[in-house]
């Protein structure tokens, strides 16, 4: 929670007490802004009818009864004493939650420490709660009784055409249309309406409405065997009309996604609805039309749709026409009426989790709204989280293999190049070295295509030695080091050890340690300059920033226009391309240590799911991946596409230090313009937390700078809770929450199961 809006809170006036007990109509009202806790109401009689759970209200808030906007969560009759104040107004007409949803969101408020009323917000979407794309339109009606009290043969002759024609009329007609049908001004229908011959009301309706262009139908493929009994397991599960976690680990292009469909036609069958998550990035045309080409009623939900668009869509959707909902993060919130089951795809991805308050992942969200619907959810990948991996193993999920791509395709052969050896050689300078280019050449000269993935995003200013390819790492950690210019320091994030940066490399005393690394940009300029017969495209947010670039860009690749794909971890996933013939991977490394625990299961989920871009024809295909650290676990693991490998060399590590999936985190940054004051309140955070945490047997470890150190002019500082369980680390977060006030401009965000360290 941000100081800004402890700044906001109040304290409202306590309720006078008043003689007698009365029964009244309560409504507890939660707000997104301002007060955390929740409020209680009188309902007025006016209002009593019309008041739903899950509507929003307008009250009084505070002394000055200032106008406030809120979310009525609960409503009961109470013998009260105490006169509470009334409810002014209602804002919806309809509820924008059910009870089911109202539960879902309390839960998350708990779970991630954030103030209900925000989570509220967040989960409904703006154009829903501004009602976008509508417009208040009156339509018209005969007041039958007040035309009983006249005689109508009195009436002037367009009037009284205007009153027969509407009084026959079979659809609610506005002025304009009933002048246009009787062909007489709207004078007519002024003047009856000032009789009170006409009544009229006004009607929210759509300004427009967008219609998908049709797509051709598909009936999909008969399932292989182990597709076959991976669907026969997710059927039991919805027949058995219960909540089950089922991961279905299936390699790339084993058809997870038509096991997927095919469970949800059973779902359609029912006459209930599916939600389909999938990372923003692979809402490709490819995956929309695969849905589309399966299913009548399909809404996507991506990133690009306008407000309108998107309040559209969540009405179709909880009118229950919808049949199957497809979207990023934020689909788990879609309000399906009768939700039968939940796929989370690519259920690894980290783009699940939301990096601003609320903070929650949304596989974790599904796994409880499946739980609390009483329906199944499959989570599928082809490298599980290490979290869920765990979790299948103890059958905590129930595991479902793919081990084989379909139709007996071969996974790709993946090759290391060693980075050390290149660089050794003369006149490679480059980002591409001498056996990367050679590769290029010939798959280009065979007429196949190539994706070059270069991780830019990488923080650059871990150190390393370019002869033996050690990284310094933190001693108490495990965690690579940051240099620091200031001072020439090498820090750890996570718990402040610092030593001078060294010159010469620790391991083989070799000088020349190097701190920088390379991006995307530079490496197409490069591709330009040694490769200029062979057009070709960069894909990284910089370069795909207008609404359908990704997808123009991606369908010039498809064409084969373009031979040349090169791009950040957007161009990682989903893409599924038969004549990509080489995955060249230019640095692998600078995923593979980031100052986060993560770093090597990212790095081995990224070059497991490059791979799987290639070897998807006739053709076959191969990979290729530039490391200094070829021998490195992650990289092994994912050259023989393994995951039980990784996490064999994996999980030892993360238990031993209680690290996630063996412990629970909550990490809270502090952030402000003057660094001494920010490092001064977190340092008085961790004191009392160290205080409320004396005995349990939570680590508290901290305060450090953040790797990010300074953002957008602000210093940032961070605290890593860790214990088995979460339960005492929230309620000593929750304590401190309400104990500690910030200093002015400085805030501070809590975040529980923190995926980014940075
Ligand atoms: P994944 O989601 O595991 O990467 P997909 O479901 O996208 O795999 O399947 C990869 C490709 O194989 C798709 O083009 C799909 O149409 C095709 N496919 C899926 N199942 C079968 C099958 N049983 N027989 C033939 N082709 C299949
Ligand atoms: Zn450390």
């Amino acid at each position: 929670m941000s100081g800004e809006q402890r700044e906001l809170f109040e304290t409202a006036p306590a309720p006078w007490e008043v003689d007698d007990a009365v029964e009244q109509l309560v409504a507890t009202v939660v707000f997104p802004t301002g007060p955390a806790q929740p409020f209680d109401y009188a309902v007025p009689e006016r209002l009593r009818d019309m008041l739903r759970v899950g509507m929003r209200v307008r009250v009084p808030l505070g002394r000055g009864d200032r106008v406030a906007q809120g979310y009525c969560v609960r409503l009961e009759p109470r013998q009260s004493s105490r006169r509470l104040k009334e409810i002014s107004k209602l804002v919806d007409r309809r509820h924008l939650l059910t009870p089911a949803m109202l539960r879902l969101t309390e839960w998350m408020a708990e779970h991630y420490l954030c103030p209900w009323g925000q989570v509220l917000e967040a989960v409904v979407p703006a154009g829903v709660r501004m009602d976008a794309g509508t417009r208040g339109t009156q339509f018209l009606s005969v007041n039958r009784d007040a035309l009983q009290q006249i005689d109508r043969s009195k009436l002037p002759a367009k009037q009284a055409i205007v009153i027969e024609h509407l009084a026959a009329a079979t659809s609610p007609l506005t002025a304009q249309q009933l002048a246009s049908a009787c062909r007489c001004t709207l004078a007519p229908i002024n003047a009856l309406r000032k009789k009170g011959l006409i009544a009229a009301r006004t009607e929210r309706v759509r300004t427009h409405q967008a219609e998908e262009a049709a797509v051709e139908r598909d009936s999909g493929h008969e399932l292989n065997l182990d597709q076959q009994q991976a669907l026969d397991t997710i059927l039991a599960a919805l027949r058995g009309r219960r909540y089950e976690t089922l991961l279905l680990h299936g390699v790339t292009g084993s058809g997870k996604t038509e096991v997927y469909i095919r469970a949800i036609e059973e779902v359609v069958s029912y006459g209930r609805q599916a939600i389909v998550l999938v990372p923003e990035i692979s809402l490709t045309p490819q995956t929309r039309q695969r849905f589309r080409a399966r299913f009548d009623h399909v809404a996507v939900l991506h990133s690009h749709l306008t407000d309108s668009e998107r309040h559209r869509h969540w009405e179709r959707i909880a009118t229950g026409e919808v049949q199957v909902v497809v979207g990023a993060r934020s689909a788990i919130f879609a309000p399906t009426p009768h939700l039968g089951l939940i796929v989370v795809d690519e259920e690894h991805e980290s783009s699940f989790k939301q990096d601003s308050a609320p903070r929650y992942h949304a596989r974790d969200v599904a796994i409880e709204r499946a739980r609390a619907e009483a329906v199944p959810l499959v989570l599928g990948s082809a490298t599980p989280s290490l979290e869920s991996w765990q979790r299948g193993r103890q059958g905590v999920y129930r595991l479902l293999e793919l081990p084989r791509r379909v139709l007996d395709r071969p996974l790709p052969a993946v090759g290391t190049i060693d980075l050390r050896e290149e660089r050794a050689e003369k006149g490679s300078r480059g980002a591409i070295g001498r056996r990367m280019y050679v590769a290029m050449q010939h798959a280009l000269e065979a007429g196949g295509q190539v994706i070059l993935f270069l991780n830019r995003r990488g923080f650059a200013t871990h150190i390393q030695c370019p002869s033996c390819g050690e990284v310094v790492n933190c001693p108490h950690c495990e965690i690579a080091l940051t240099h620091h210019r200031h001072g020439e320091m090498a820090l750890c994030h996570y718990c402040d050890f610092q030593m001078p940066a060294p010159l010469n490399c620790p391991q083989c005393g070799a000088s020349g340690i190097r701190y920088s690394g390379s991006g995307t940009q530079r490496l197409e300029a490069e591709v330009h300059q040694r490769f200029p017969n062979y057009p070709l495209i960069r894909m990284d947010t910089d370069a795909m920033q207008r609404p359908g670039s990704h997808e123009a860009a991606l369908a010039r690749f498809r064409s084969g226009e373009v031979r040349i794909l090169l791009g950040t971890q957007m161009i990682a996933k989903g893409l599924d391309f038969p004549n990509v013939t080489l995955v060249g991977v230019i640095n692998a490394d600078t995923s593979l240590h980031l100052p986060d625990f993560r770093a090597s299961e990212r790095t081995f989920q990224l070059l497991a799911q490059v791979a799987g871009r290639t070897g998807r024809g006739e053709q076959g295909g191969r990979v290729l991946i530039q490391t200094v650290s070829p021998e490195h676990p992650a990289i092994q693991a994912a050259i023989d596409h393994d995951c039980d490998k990784f996490a064999a060399y994996e999980l030892p590590m993360r238990e031993a230090l209680c690290y996630p999936p063996f412990g629970s985190m909550i990490r809270l940054i502090v952030r402000g313009v003057q660094e001494p004051v920010v490092a001064a309140f977190t340092g008085q955070v961790v004191d009392e937390l160290r205080r409320l945490l004396a005995e349990s047997k939570a680590r508290v470890l901290g305060p450090a700078p953040a790797p990010f150190a300074k953002l957008r002019g602000k210093y940032r500082y961070h605290i890593l809770l860790q214990d088995s369980d979460d339960t005492a680390l929230r309620t000593a977060v929750r304590q401190v929450l309400e104990d500690l006030r910030a200093p002015d401009d400085v805030e501070w965000v809590t975040d529980v199961d923190p995926l980014s360290m940075l």
